[in-house]
């Protein structure tokens, strides 16, 4: 068997953990990120965390076979750059160069969702499949394709940023300058600006009793009130699942992955959720008559999707011969 060191690089936290080659997470360590430092000491203390990991797990540096990086943000895996990050101070930040001044190991760098649709295909929902699809709803949306078991970023590794696709044109305006992107739509904080709205043009509503409960609008308030038999409550979850819904399924037309893998808090709602959004996502997508048909699956890596699929992502550059030094 042969090993590798996933590290998530978060805005908060940055996680490593030794992971076997068949996705298995050994150890898992984690410090503060303290992201307003300077990039160079992030990297170094990312290089101090790989180190600890191997320690920590009881091997040598030389049982490593390479370290793998997932960061939110675009990377340059060739020259070994993060070549820039919304929410970190990282502009062409030579990682590979600063993480071997510490440890002496090929290194590899892609994107988090990239990583974590890596993390699904290698040893989750999408397990055991070529091509898969892994969307997850949190603050945005983010998406991460899988093409003959590789990931699939595009020529500039900048791809399959499927949330900022267009679901309605002119719609709200999106952080990426466009207005109406699939993230408007179908994130978490969409729903929660989507039960806000609607609270405020039905005072009536639960949804504002629930509101106080939990004093912030947020992605759990629309289903706390359809649970109570809110009838406004049901138009917003019914609202939110067809926009996602539409999305989904142009993922699907998009792609045709055989796994279409979904996560995220939102996920947690359960049935509320999950029904209407498989109906509707499934009676969408233009599957001819005969042609097999995509299946969704909930994530299963949660946590530690991040830190296992960097590890994958590590493994399968080491596999295509991909230099990492
Ligand atoms: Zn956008």
């Amino acid at each position: 068997m042969s090993y590798y060191v996933g590290i998530d690089l978060g805005g908060t936290n940055i996680k490593a953990g030794v992971v076997d080659g068949e996705g298995k997470l050994l150890n898992k360590l984690s410090i503060k990120t303290n992201a307003d430092r300077a990039m160079e000491d992030i990297i170094h203390d990312m290089g101090k965390l790989a180190a600890d990991a191997i320690k920590d797990a009881g091997f040598e540096v030389k049982d490593i076979e390479a370290i793998g990086i997932g960061s939110p943000g675009t990377p340059d895996n060739e020259d070994g750059l993060l070549v820039y990050s919304s929410n970190l101070p990282f502009n062409n930040a030579p990682m590979r160069k600063l993480i071997r001044e510490v440890i002496d190991l090929p290194v590899y760098i892609d994107n988090d969702a990239n990583c974590a649709a890596m993390a699904e295909a290698v040893a989750g929902a999408a397990k055991g499949t070529k091509e898969s699809v892994t969307i997850t709803l949190g603050t945005g949306v983010g998406a991460g394709v899988i093409v003959r078991g590789r990931i699939y970023s595009g020529f500039n590794q900048a791809g399959s940023e499927f949330g900022h696709t267009v679901l309605v044109s002119g719609g709200v305006q999106c952080g990426c300058g466009r207005k109406g992107c699939f993230e408007q739509y179908a994130s978490a904080t969409a729903l929660a600006r989507m039960t806000k709205e609607a609270a405020a043009e039905h005072p009536e509503s639960l949804l504002n009793e629930v509101y106080k409960e939990f004093g912030e609008w947020n992605a759990q308030i629309a289903f706390v009130a359809l649970k109570k038999g809110d009838k406004v409550a049901a138009d917003v979850v019914d609202m939110y699942t067809s926009y996602l819904a539409d999305g989904l399924a142009n993922a699907i037309n998009a792609f045709m992955p055989e796994i279409l893998v979904v996560g995220g808090g939102v996920c947690n709602e359960g049935d509320p959720l999950l029904i209407p959004m498989r109906e509707k996502t499934m009676s969408r997508p233009y599957f001819g008559p005969g042609v097999p048909k995509t299946r969704i699956e909930l994530a299963q890596m949660g946590n530690d999707a991040g830190i296992v699929g960097a590890a994958m992502m590590g493994k399968s550059c080491v596999d295509d011969g991909m230099n990492g030094i």
